[in-house]
């Protein structure tokens, strides 16, 4: 589990086996005073003893952050903490080190994650613990994923397969790439053709793929309309024409107008109420694009 690296883990969040207990968070162990990092970025809402009382009796001493999510992150029977309220936390940075303070069994991190973030008592503590907290590992798992997501900003010297993405969809829409091709390298005529998108969506011309650039290349993509060629395809055709007709009628995109293409064409023909003649003219282009 690569959130919980360098750490094993003691006890799963979830019904504790042989009781009618709900453990709220993870147990997870280093070793005794290891140096407790972040999972994430947060701010710190409380770091110190918890007492009874306040939604943190039996923690011991304790950190609490609010993260992107306005969740509540705890790390709690720490030996000591290092950190201060309002203080801001990168992720990895130190909050405090692994300890037994509160109510265990010996020298672990109890990491919970609260549905709310509160900067006052019960700080997110709910008297229905089960529905209140969160799986640790699912929650920190996602939390990842969602920034990974997130487009990258590519430019010229970048390389990669977003790289790669970026140029199917430039060429898919017609701004070609004749010496290079796709091939995940962001040089000179990557860059040129992201300008001469741009420019053509009327955006800021700076040859830069980043987030207005991102929306307006999958927008493009969703609202494409490409003009009838002029001339018909059918079996023998190559090209990229036939690449965006196999995109469509699902059948493997090698730029080849093979007999497997053709029966994709007929089956797509007949699905349309279109003549079923396993070639590509214009009325099957315009039901196509
Ligand atoms: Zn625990």
């Amino acid at each position: 589990m690569k959130n919980f690296r360098g750490y094993q883990v003691t006890r799963e969040y979830g019904p504790i086996p042989g009781s009618n207990k709900f453990h709220t968070g993870i147990d997870l162990v280093k070793s005794h005073k290891a140096p407790i990092q972040a999972f994430t970025s947060g701010e710190v809402l409380y770091a110190g003893e918890g007492k009874d009382g306040t939604g943190f009796g039996g923690y011991g001493n304790v950190v609490l952050l609010v993260d992107k999510n306005n969740r509540g992150q705890l790390y709690a029977h720490l030996d000591s903490v290092k950190v201060t309220k309002g203080q801001h936390v990168k992720p990895e940075s130190i909050v405090g080190y692994q300890g037994e303070t509160g109510y265990t069994t010996g020298s672990h991190l109890h990491f919970e994650v609260r549905k709310v973030a509160e900067s006052s008592p019960p700080y997110g503590w709910r008297a229905d613990r089960e529905n209140n907290c969160l799986n640790p590992t699912k929650y920190l798992q996602n939390y990842n994923s969602g920034d990974q997501n997130k487009k990258l900003t590519l430019r010229n010297g970048n390389v990669g397969e977003e790289v790669e993405k970026i140029q199917q969809k430039l060429v898919s829409l017609g701004y070609s790439l004749p010496k290079y091709g796709i091939d995940g390298r962001f040089g000179d005529e990557t860059e040129a053709a992201v300008r001469i998108f741009q420019s053509d969506q009327n955006i800021t011309v700076d040859g830069i793929v980043g987030p207005v650039t991102h929306e307006s290349l999958d927008k493009a993509i969703a609202d494409q309309t490409i003009p009838y060629p002029g001339s018909t395809f059918s079996r023998g055709s190559t090209g990229e024409n036939v690449r965006r007709i196999q995109r469509i009628v699902n059948t493997r995109v090698d730029g080849i107008y093979g007999p497997k293409t053709e029966t994709a064409v007929k089956k797509f023909q007949s699905n349309h109420n279109l003549l079923v003649d396993g070639i590509v003219g214009p009325n099957t282009w315009k039901v196509l694009f």
